[in-house]
């Protein structure tokens, strides 16, 4: 059995859960309950991010202390993934003790892995609370950070910790370019343009706030100051795993992080080079996905209007937006949310062809068989199904990247497949003919097989609709506890289907 550790990236402790927390959150679930259903050893981490001067900041206006502000976002969003079936196994916040001991670790282990790599700079400049970073010209616009113009950038001058990321840029550049470290391959090309272009040292330390990691090593003035966001939150991935006490590697190295785009360099330049510093071992991969753009007529008449998450999941319930969002938004790339194609594609792919493919088998089988499922099967079926389930495979497990939609794509070929099956072969003129019975059997046994294999590979997707169909057709035990080479083989020859609602029920016009 292999471990799969899989992370998303942490959400920062400011505002309420958004589609693109929600996007990555379940392209990451999905990912993680298919390797279980691999038979893979997972372990699925998410989290929040809740130090920071604006953490800080948002609580003094509202009189009340950080912790207490961090401690009721941290549950609105666990509140929010609950309601997704997002099965992480663990969530962390970096508030926690034992997250900011191995902060502290991390950071002790580099200055004796790698003695020069840890620097005192005095820097200046115009600092923006709302970044948290120091500004350059060309982003400050009349005075003012451009991201936020409401705020007073401060002129600061500081003597800060800096780590010599410079010192890596060949190294990195290595990893980037010679190894499937870093998909998709746009993603790639963008950070060796980077590297190209050099490196510069970043700053591991902060002496503008206290909501954070103490910086282990005072400065040479004697300041104690506060750990900078990169050493703070990308080592949630480590010391989630128990970092430094014994044990932590039988979980570490990561098997792949899930990020947007946005922050691919921090994961795949500044991650790595921390690891490297410290002599730890590197994750395996980072799949940086694209961003959900809003788009239909809702969004385009009144600019600045946000999608309301629980309205997008009340239309057609939680499965069906998993669906949809993974459907519809390329995971390599970026895509679009419109209420107008959430409503195609779920009457169009959910609605008419796959629930209505199950609703129309299951009549069958207990109007002509009395609700047993016959024995028979199709072998150019069944051969034409493998090699769309294989492309399934390939995109699913991350082989050729983790194109999520295409796997997706060729799975509904299948569910085509099962209803051009079911018209060709009208079962209701084979019932209408006694000689013609086993003919009648060969069909729905066929189309029970087909299905059998449609929900094991829908549920990573769709697990509760998936788990009910497989009830109603009398499979054993849970879909998701069947590995999908055991769920290949099922023979359903007697088993007792049950009919009941539709699954995706139609639109009410
Ligand atoms: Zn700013």
């Amino acid at each position: 059995m292999d471990r799969f550790y899989i992370t998303t990236a942490i959400d920062y402790a400011n505002g309420d859960p958004h589609l693109g927390h929600a996007f990555e959150k379940i392209g990451a679930d999905v990912i993680a309950r298919y390797r279980r259903m691999c038979g893979d050893r997972v372990h699925f981490l998410i989290g929040m991010d809740e130090h920071g001067q604006k953490v800080a900041s948002e609580a003094a206006d509202r009189g009340i202390e950080p912790q207490a502000l961090v401690d009721d976002i941290a549950e609105r969003f666990q509140a929010m993934w609950r309601r997704l079936s997002i099965s992480n196994d663990q969530f962390i916040r970096t508030t926690e003790a034992s997250h900011r001991a191995g902060v502290t670790a991390l950071i002790e282990a580099i200055f004796r892995n790698s003695p020069e790599d840890f620097y005192e700079k005095e820097y200046e400049g115009w600092y923006c609370v709302g970044c948290e970073s120091f500004k350059q010209d060309s982003e400050i616009i009349q005075g003012k950070c451009i991201l936020h113009p409401t705020r007073t950038l401060q002129w600061v001058a500081e003597r800060n910790w800096f780590f010599r990321l410079s010192a890596y840029t060949d190294r990195l550049r290595k990893l980037i370019s010679d190894t499937d470290f870093l998909g998709p391959k746009s993603r790639r090309n963008e950070m060796l343009a980077l590297l190209d272009q050099g490196l510069e040292d970043i700053s591991a330390s902060r002496s503008r706030f206290t909501w954070g990691v103490p910086f282990p090593r005072p400065s040479s003035t004697g300041e104690t100051q506060t750990t900078y966001v990169w050493f703070d939150a990308l080592p949630n991935y480590l010391t989630a795993t128990g970092y430094p006490n014994a044990g932590f590697d039988e979980r570490w190295p990561a098997d792949l992080h899930v990020v947007g785009k946005d922050i691919t360099r921090f994961h795949s330049i500044i991650w790595p080079a921390m690891l490297m510093a410290a002599g730890l071992e590197l994750p395996r991969h980072v799949w940086a996905h694209g961003f959900v753009l809003l788009a239909g007529d809702r969004f385009s008449k009144s600019a600045g209007v946000r999608l309301d998450l629980n309205e997008a999941i009340d239309r057609f319930g939680p499965d069906a937006f998993r669906y949809f969002l993974l459907r519809e938004v390329p995971f390599d790339g970026d895509g679009n949310f419109s209420w107008e194609r959430f409503e195609e594609r779920y009457n169009a792919e959910l609605a008419n062809a796959f629930g209505n493919l199950a609703s129309r088998t299951i009549s069958m089988i207990d109007r002509y068989r009395g609700g047993t499922v016959p024995s028979g099967r199709d072998e150019t079926i069944d051969a034409a199904d493998a090699a769309d389930l294989a492309a399934y495979h390939t995109h699913m497990s991350g082989e050729s990247g983790y194109l999520l939609h295409e796997a997706l794509k060729a799975l509904w070929r299948t569910v085509a497949r099962a209803n051009e099956f079911v018209d060709r072969q009208a079962p209701w003129k084979l019932a209408a003919d006694e000689t013609r019975s086993e003919e009648l059997d060969r069909t729905l046994g066929s189309l029970v097989r087909q299905l059998t294999r449609q929900t094991a590979h829908i549920a990573p997707f769709m697990p509760q609709r998936a788990q009910d169909l497989w009830e109603r057709l009398g499979a054993p035990g849970n879909v998701a506890d069947h590995s999908f080479d055991e769920a290949g083989a099922f023979d359903p020859t007697g088993w007792r289907v049950t009919k009941g609602e539709p699954l995706f029920p139609k639109e009410q016009k």
